[in-house]
């Protein structure tokens, strides 16, 4: 029976005509209707056409807004040329969890995509490289089977295509529908990243708002350069759960990008506007160093 369980598949492949439809609807703006839109930070109503001139980027407080992992590609990856890896894998509910499928169904429906990753290869200012972009309007961005095998599967074609890797984290955590199944993910991918390591490739993360759980607890602080957005939360787990368990307050500003990097968990801080920038500077320098 135990042997059955673990033999069970994780996820399934869906149809490329299903795949066709989701990218009819991809050409929707994501932000909601509307010309105006409250900033998170501040609070100001911004003019919604310069929000998205500005890369989501709040001109008043600097409030970074959250991009869906699409958009996150097109702000970092040179036109045309991403290329999507496992585009149908969807997850096949592997602890048999109750109301899950109909979860992810709805979730198909709102973000159109079909899992929390997008994983593929593309290039920043002509330097290729493969990319993994995590996407929190996506449960949470949370790591289930799929978000595991996809990353996995990304760090091998890394391997396998002797290309620098840069993973865009965001997330809440181990997915509680697939169990046992999504903490596993902690251990696969940070094997892989492990022989990605021996062969002296080059791993970039990106941190941003918000990653946490078994995310941070893996792959996300595992890269030889570990880059931030301004303020995004950072962690493993929640502020109020910590405070409980040791009973003490929590130093001001815990758990933020600049706290972090103030005691040696991250290398940069790095404005949205400047990353696309920063990362090529990153891969030359990477690229002359190897000849
Ligand atoms: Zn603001």
């Amino acid at each position: 029976m135990l042997n059955k369980f673990f033999k069970k598949t994780k996820y399934i492949t869906v149809s490329q005509e299903s795949l066709r439809r989701n990218e009819e609807v991809d050409k929707k703006p994501s932000i909601p209707d509307g010309m105006w839109v409250k900033c998170d930070g501040c609070g100001e109503v911004l003019y919604k056409s310069d929000l998205e001139d500005n890369n989501r980027i709040c001109s008043k407080c600097n409030h970074h807004f959250r991009l869906t992992a699409k958009e996150r590609i097109n702000l970092i990856i040179d036109k045309d040329t991403f290329v999507e890896f496992d585009k149908g894998m969807k997850t096949a509910n592997p602890i048999a969890f109750e109301g899950y499928e109909e979860k992810i169904q709805k979730m198909n429906r709102n973000t159109n995509i079909n899992e929390a990753v997008i994983t593929g290869t593309g290039d920043i200012f002509g330097e290729q490289i493969v990319i993994c972009v995590m996407d929190s309007f996506f449960m949470m961005g949370s790591m289930g089977s799929v978000v595991g095998e996809k990353i996995t599967r990304a760090v091998e074609k890394s391997i396998e295509l002797k290309l620098p890797l840069i993973i865009f984290t965001t997330s809440g955590g181990a997915r509680m529908q697939e169990g046992m199944f999504s903490l596993m993910q902690m251990a696969k991918v940070s094997a892989a990243l492990s022989k990605l390591d021996k062969e002296g490739l080059l791993y970039i993360t990106v941190l941003t708002d918000p990653t946490t759980g078994g995310v941070t607890a893996s792959f996300a602080m595992l890269g030889d350069i570990i880059l931030s957005e301004p303020k995004a939360l950072i962690g493993f787990a929640g502020k109020r759960v910590i405070e409980q368990t040791i009973r003490q307050k929590l130093p001001e500003g815990f758990q933020k990008a600049e706290f972090l990097l103030e005691h040696g968990f991250i290398d940069k801080i790095v404005s949205r506007n400047d990353l696309k920038n920063t990362l090529k500077k990153i891969l030359l320098i990477h690229n002359r160093s190897r000849y």
